[in-house]
């Protein structure tokens, strides 16, 4: 049995793609990567934008059209969260709609899914997971910013038990992981009984085998001197955290329910650049929110020089039915939009390159994940990343680099990658 699964979306739905991957191979199942001759067609989708909506049903009718005849149609994640009935009713084609909210439960009723196609057994034998994992620890936000969907679609927040964590990561790291990535919409808000994130990267970092740990999305809010600490002092822990700003006027984080001030976010930096001197600080940003007036908009601009982050995320806003910012009257025109956001992307490119600049002639230890043969008069090189967040490029035909811890000096810098030598 072929299956092919398309991914659109947060590294949340990378997860659970990954996850019901695992379970389909587990089951016998082997991806293809022609989608014609799949017996199981997937398509995990997203609703954060109008627009991932519309590509992902583009995908839907596009599969729909072509599949064979006995072939399943699944569409999972957060649009099948919130129009999966619809979406059922307007495709016939859909075999199964699984929201994201059930996702979590897919074990439990898969082999039902998969009945029309026949009897599966699982054997977890069977399955490898990649040398860097992504680990669920929560599901859903108990936030609300007024400008976002998911904790209408995803639901409350809701940690999951630490010993479930610990399993999976001890799981994970038996079958190669050599780096997790702990998942949640705010991680840094986890808390199971008495253990808070600090406590549970504390945990996590005690797994014999496992070399590194990331997290994301923390929320500025909820990153406390406790976890800036634990980060700072735990070997295995990557010097990255991401913290999206969104943006840098008081009046629009207001507006957009962040629950933090300009103020405590520059306090956030200024700790973790105490601790942390080396840390790479990346952050997601947002311009043209409803009502942000010129002022707003130079207030993110200063707030971007003095921070100077690695790299960001940067997004135009776009009004999304069934948030409170869809109804703001003071909509910003779109060429306003696009205009402040190309002069910050200019701005952001700049620090970018200026801090993979100043990496040449240092040594980076990085973990190769992906190896790619030469095309194009380029050579053979593995792909991976340094203790931060920065690429790291090894060009070689040496095959034996995946998942190797691999220390090297920077020769030169692309601007948004470090070429590395032996
Ligand atoms: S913190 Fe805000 S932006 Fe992030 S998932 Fe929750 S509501 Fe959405």
């Amino acid at each position: 049995m072929l299956y092919y699964m398309k991914t659109f979306g947060c590294q949340m739905n990378v997860s659970d793609s990954d996850m019901l991957s695992t379970l389909l191979e587990e089951r016998g199942f082997t991806a293809t990567e022609n989608e014609r001759e799949a017996d199981l067609l997937v398509v995990n989708t997203c609703s954060v934008r109008e627009k991932a909506e519309v590509t992902a049903e583009r995908k839907i009718l596009e599969f729909a059209k072509f599949k064979q005849d006995h072939a399943l149609l699944w569409v999972i994640g957060c649009m099948a969260q919130r129009v999966g009935e619809e979406l059922m009713q307007r495709i016939p084609a859909i075999s199964r709609v699984i929201g994201a909210k059930e996702i979590e439960f897919i074990e439990d009723r898969i082999d039902q899914f998969l009945s029309p196609l026949g009897t599966f057994t699982a054997d977890d034998s069977k399955t490898e997971s990649s040398w860097s994992s992504f680990l669920p620890i929560m599901r859903g936000c108990d936030k609300f910013c007024t400008y976002c969907i998911v904790p209408h679609v995803r639901g409350r927040e809701k940690s999951i038990a630490v010993e479930t964590v610990l399993e999976q990561a001890r799981h994970m790291v038996a079958r190669g992981a050599k780096e997790i990535t702990l998942l949640g919409q705010t991680v840094n808000s986890y808390k199971y009984e008495d253990v808070d994130f600090a406590g549970l990267l504390r945990l996590v970092s005690e797994i014999d085998g496992l070399e590194r740990i990331r997290f994301t999305s923390p929320h500025p809010k909820d990153i406390s001197d406790e976890v800036i600490e634990a980060v700072a002092s735990l070997p295995k822990m990557c010097h990255h955290i991401h913290l999206p700003v969104q943006a840098g006027s008081d009046a629009i984080l207001k507006r957009m329910a962040r629950t933090y001030t300009r103020a405590e976010f520059l306090d956030r930096v200024k700790k973790i650049r105490q601790c942390m001197p080396d840390c790479d600080i990346t952050t997601d940003v947002m311009v043209g929110f409803p009502g942000e007036s010129d002022q707003d908009f130079q207030d993110t601009l200063s707030l971007f020089r003095e921070v100077r982050f690695t790299s960001a995320f940067m997004f135009a806003f776009s009004p999304r039915k069934g948030t409170g910012a869809a109804n703001y009257k003071d909509q910003i025109p779109e060429a306003i939009k696009i205009a402040r956001l190309n002069e910050l992307v200019s701005i952001q490119t700049d620090i970018t390159k200026e801090c993979y600049n100043e990496m040449i002639g240092k040594e980076v230890t990085a973990l190769f994940t992906l190896f790619q043969e030469g095309k194009n008069g380029r050579a053979d090189h593995w792909i991976g990343t340094d203790y931060g967040f920065k690429r790291v490029i090894l060009e070689t035909d040496r095959q034996d680099l995946g998942g190797e811890l691999f220390t090297g000096k920077v020769v030169r810098s692309t601007g948004m990658t470090l070429v590395v030598e032996a």
